[in-house]
Protein backbone atom coordinates (compact mmCIF):
# COMPACT_ATOMS: atom_id res chain seq x y z
CA UNK A 1 0.00 0.00 0.00
CA UNK A 2 2.72 2.62 1.30
CA UNK A 3 4.36 1.59 -2.27
CA UNK A 4 1.11 2.85 -4.10
CA UNK A 5 1.14 5.77 -2.44
CA UNK A 6 4.89 6.68 -3.15
CA UNK A 7 3.78 6.03 -6.45
CA UNK A 8 1.59 8.79 -6.67
CA UNK A 9 4.56 11.61 -5.55
CA UNK A 10 6.89 13.33 -8.10
CA UNK A 11 10.02 11.54 -8.96
CA UNK A 12 12.02 13.88 -6.99
CA UNK A 13 9.81 13.73 -3.84
CA UNK A 14 9.82 9.90 -4.34
CA UNK A 15 13.85 10.42 -4.69
CA UNK A 16 14.10 11.59 -1.14
CA UNK A 17 11.97 8.89 0.58
CA UNK A 18 13.52 5.71 1.33
CA UNK A 19 12.24 2.48 -0.36
CA UNK A 20 10.38 0.21 0.97
CA UNK A 21 13.17 -2.15 -0.40
CA UNK A 22 15.91 0.08 1.15
CA UNK A 23 14.46 -1.08 4.22
CA UNK A 24 14.72 -4.44 3.26
CA UNK A 25 18.26 -4.19 2.48
CA UNK A 26 19.20 -2.56 6.15
CA UNK A 27 17.19 -5.47 7.59
CA UNK A 28 14.65 -3.02 8.84
CA UNK A 29 11.90 -5.08 7.67
CA UNK A 30 11.62 -8.44 7.35
CA UNK A 31 11.93 -10.47 3.71
CA UNK A 32 12.97 -13.83 3.25
CA UNK A 33 16.94 -12.98 1.25
CA UNK A 34 18.19 -15.51 -0.67
CA UNK A 35 21.30 -13.61 -1.55
CA UNK A 36 23.26 -10.39 -0.31
CA UNK A 37 26.26 -8.83 -1.14
CA UNK A 38 28.45 -5.55 -1.17
CA UNK A 39 25.94 -4.16 -4.63
CA UNK A 40 22.85 -6.25 -4.55
CA UNK A 41 20.06 -8.43 -2.87
CA UNK A 42 17.79 -10.81 -3.54
CA UNK A 43 14.86 -12.05 -1.64
CA UNK A 44 11.12 -13.86 -2.23
CA UNK A 45 8.52 -11.81 -3.77
CA UNK A 46 6.03 -11.16 -1.00
CA UNK A 47 2.85 -12.08 -3.50
CA UNK A 48 4.15 -15.04 -5.70
CA UNK A 49 3.20 -14.94 -9.31
CA UNK A 50 5.19 -18.63 -10.30
CA UNK A 51 6.92 -21.29 -7.88
CA UNK A 52 9.78 -19.15 -7.70
CA UNK A 53 9.64 -15.55 -7.57
CA UNK A 54 12.60 -13.43 -6.26
CA UNK A 55 13.22 -9.76 -6.98
CA UNK A 56 17.32 -8.54 -7.37
CA UNK A 57 17.56 -4.99 -6.56
CA UNK A 58 20.68 -2.89 -6.33
CA UNK A 59 21.33 -2.40 -2.67
CA UNK A 60 21.64 1.71 -3.68
CA UNK A 61 18.34 3.04 -4.37
CA UNK A 62 18.09 3.69 -8.32
CA UNK A 63 14.44 4.73 -8.94
CA UNK A 64 13.96 3.57 -12.09
CA UNK A 65 15.30 2.00 -15.35
CA UNK A 66 15.20 5.81 -16.74
CA UNK A 67 17.62 6.99 -13.65
CA UNK A 68 20.26 4.30 -14.20
CA UNK A 69 24.07 6.08 -15.14
CA UNK A 70 26.71 4.71 -16.36
CA UNK A 71 27.81 4.15 -13.09
CA UNK A 72 25.51 1.81 -12.78
CA UNK A 73 26.78 -0.58 -14.82
CA UNK A 74 28.68 -2.50 -12.95
CA UNK A 75 25.84 -3.06 -10.46
CA UNK A 76 23.26 -3.85 -13.21
CA UNK A 77 25.65 -6.57 -14.61
CA UNK A 78 26.11 -8.24 -11.79
CA UNK A 79 22.22 -8.85 -10.79
CA UNK A 80 22.42 -10.85 -13.98
CA UNK A 81 25.31 -12.80 -12.46
CA UNK A 82 22.81 -13.04 -9.14
CA UNK A 83 20.22 -13.96 -11.09
CA UNK A 84 21.90 -16.73 -13.25
CA UNK A 85 23.71 -18.40 -9.81
CA UNK A 86 19.65 -18.39 -7.95
CA UNK A 87 17.98 -19.76 -11.19
CA UNK A 88 20.73 -22.59 -11.15
CA UNK A 89 20.00 -23.14 -7.16
CA UNK A 90 16.50 -23.07 -7.47
CA UNK A 91 16.45 -26.10 -9.99
CA UNK A 92 14.85 -23.91 -12.90
CA UNK A 93 17.90 -22.71 -15.21
CA UNK A 94 17.66 -25.57 -17.57
CA UNK A 95 13.90 -25.48 -18.10
CA UNK A 96 13.99 -21.63 -18.11
CA UNK A 97 12.52 -18.57 -16.63
CA UNK A 98 12.34 -14.89 -17.43
CA UNK A 99 13.81 -11.41 -15.50
CA UNK A 100 11.42 -8.79 -15.73
CA UNK A 101 12.30 -5.45 -15.12
CA UNK A 102 9.26 -2.91 -14.80
CA UNK A 103 9.73 1.14 -15.67
CA UNK A 104 6.82 3.62 -14.43
CA UNK A 105 3.43 3.87 -15.16
CA UNK A 106 2.98 1.55 -18.57
CA UNK A 107 5.32 -1.04 -16.86
CA UNK A 108 2.95 -1.89 -14.35
CA UNK A 109 5.94 -0.72 -11.71
CA UNK A 110 4.52 -0.30 -8.20
CA UNK A 111 8.08 -0.04 -5.85
CA UNK A 112 10.48 2.91 -7.22
CA UNK A 113 13.74 1.24 -6.35
CA UNK A 114 14.62 -0.56 -9.38
CA UNK A 115 14.47 -4.14 -9.68
CA UNK A 116 14.84 -7.48 -10.93
CA UNK A 117 12.02 -10.49 -11.37
CA UNK A 118 12.90 -13.39 -11.25
CA UNK A 119 10.06 -15.80 -12.38
CA UNK A 120 9.79 -19.49 -13.12
CA UNK A 121 9.13 -22.92 -12.10
CA UNK A 122 6.40 -23.18 -14.20
CA UNK A 123 5.72 -22.28 -18.55
CA UNK A 124 5.04 -18.84 -18.11
CA UNK A 125 2.54 -18.71 -21.17
CA UNK A 126 3.11 -15.44 -23.49
CA UNK A 127 5.38 -12.91 -22.72
CA UNK A 128 2.70 -10.31 -22.28
CA UNK A 129 -1.02 -9.74 -21.31
CA UNK A 130 -3.43 -7.70 -22.71
CA UNK A 131 -3.02 -9.07 -26.82
CA UNK A 132 -1.38 -7.87 -29.52
CA UNK A 133 -0.06 -4.13 -30.57
CA UNK A 134 -1.23 -2.33 -33.46
P1 LIG B 1 6.81 -3.98 -9.57
O1 LIG B 1 5.37 -4.01 -9.95
O2 LIG B 1 7.73 -4.38 -10.69
O3 LIG B 1 7.20 -2.65 -8.94
O4 LIG B 1 6.98 -5.11 -8.47
C1 LIG B 1 6.99 -4.89 -7.11
C2 LIG B 1 7.01 -6.24 -6.45
O5 LIG B 1 7.37 -6.08 -5.09
C3 LIG B 1 5.67 -6.98 -6.47
O6 LIG B 1 5.81 -8.22 -7.15
C4 LIG B 1 5.34 -7.15 -4.99
O7 LIG B 1 4.69 -8.37 -4.72
C5 LIG B 1 6.71 -7.07 -4.35
N1 LIG B 1 6.73 -6.65 -2.95
C6 LIG B 1 6.09 -5.58 -2.42
N2 LIG B 1 6.38 -5.50 -1.10
C7 LIG B 1 7.22 -6.53 -0.82
C8 LIG B 1 7.87 -6.97 0.37
N3 LIG B 1 7.71 -6.35 1.54
N4 LIG B 1 8.66 -8.07 0.30
C9 LIG B 1 8.81 -8.72 -0.88
N5 LIG B 1 8.23 -8.34 -2.03
C10 LIG B 1 7.44 -7.26 -2.00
Amino acid sequence: MRARILGAFPVEVRARMPTLFEKIVAGEIPATIVHQDDRVTAFRDIAPQAPVHVLIIPNKPIPTVNDVTAEDERTLGHMFVVARDIAKREGIADDGFRLIVNCNKHGGQVVYHLHMHLVGGRPLGAMLAGGTHG
